[in-house]
């Protein structure tokens, strides 16, 4: 089972060719590399994320620290898209009754 918190991994054994597909701009390879197993990440968040579950033994008090807020911060975004989610279905929820209200009566 692959880690759902790599964005993107080195293993270049599974045998995909892209063919005629184009290298990606250096912009868009990501720069940070976890120096346990290697991973490359987009994000520095990520990158702490994913050595905060996968090696949580080899982190020094700084990146503990930081492991730390980028949980709470990625706690925080899906609390904040979990009460968004639900207002938007409550909304549609009214918005059909209403309408059922309206044009079923
Ligand atoms: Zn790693």
């Amino acid at each position: 089972m692959t880690d759902p918190h790599t964005a993107v991994t080195t293993d270049d054994s599974r045998g995909f060719d892209p063919g005629d597909r184009d290298e990606p701009a250096a912009a868009d390879a990501p720069e940070h590399v976890c120096e346990d197993c290697g991973r490359r990440f987009y994000t520095a968040d990520l990158l702490v994320l994913h050595r905060g579950v996968t090696h949580p033994e080899a982190l020094d008090d700084a990146e503990r620290d930081a492991y730390r807020e980028a949980y709470a911060a990625e706690e925080r975004a899906i609390r904040s898209f979990r009460i968004r989610a639900l207002g938007i279905l409550v909304a549609l929820y009214f918005g059909f009754l209403f309408l059922y209200v309206v044009y079923a009566s």
